[in-house]
């Protein structure tokens, strides 16, 4: 593993609402969920928004059913981190085009929900060392940090009595990146941070994996770099 070519800093915490832009039911809960389960401890307010259900990712079930699991399962794991509205946008699962209706969809709701940060998954082609990303969550990735700046200009995307244009959003928190830069301390959150990813029993047992090995190994790592016992990182954007 190559060092961090800096100082990891500590994500800024002088804000009050986060909303949190992903593609998939899991996308959040490989890390990023301790830090949510950090944030919603200290009385800032969370919201998810899922631009799809999820319901191609579980071999076994048809479509329609793995949206109804995928869906109940994400609900339980957002509660698990103090998160109580999650959204749903029903774009296609595995079939998510980088767009204007999908970059309107985002502007929309960053405008109704009008963060001060916008959480959201790793928009590069790799996951670092060669590993590569897939299309959704570059997809995702990019359109929210882009909706971001749409969201603040009146001009564009006006449906009929439509949200107000919002440019509070300050900054957006990438999980995931191959260059992180900034970190949430969570070591007192990483047991609901874990409980967050079991929430997800069906999509788990489809892709065998162990949440309590996996994430405990990652904040060590990231623990290590940023001088806590454990932590979870991110990538941070100004907006
Ligand atoms: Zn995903």
């Amino acid at each position: 593993m190559t060092p961090p070519q800096k100082e990891m800093e500590p994500v800024p915490d002088d804000w009050e609402r986060a909303l949190a832009i992903v593609a998939h039911p899991d996308d959040m809960e490989y890390g990023a969920a301790g830090a949510v389960a950090h944030w919603t401890a200290r009385g800032k307010r969370v919201t998810y928004l899922l631009v799809t259900r999820g319901e191609t990712g579980i071999d076994a079930l048809d479509p329609h059913e793995c949206a109804r699991v995928r869906e109940a399962e994400e609900r339980a794991s957002a509660a698990i981190v103090g998160v109580d509205t999650v959204e749903f946008l029903d774009h296609a699962d595995g079939l998510i085009e980088y767009g204007l209706p999908l970059r309107a969809d985002l502007a929309l709701a960053i405008r109704r929900h009008r963060p001060e940060v916008i959480v959201t998954l790793n928009h590069r082609e790799t996951w670092g060392g060669g590993r590569l990303n897939m299309a959704d969550h570059r997809h995702v990735g990019l359109a929210a940090l882009d909706a971001a700046r749409d969201a603040a200009n009146r001009w564009l995307f006006r449906p009929p009595d439509g949200p107000d244009a919002w440019s509070g959003t300050r900054f957006a928190l990438i999980a995931g990146s191959p260059d992180a830069s900034h970190f949430v301390d969570v070591s007192d959150d990483l047991e609901r941070a874990i409980a967050s990813l079991e929430a997800h029993a069906r999509y788990l047992e489809h892709v065998g994996t162990d949440a309590r090995e996996l994430l405990t190994s990652i904040a060590e790592q990231v623990g290590k770099s940023s001088g806590v016992r454990y932590a979870t990182s991110f990538e941070l954007v100004s907006l």
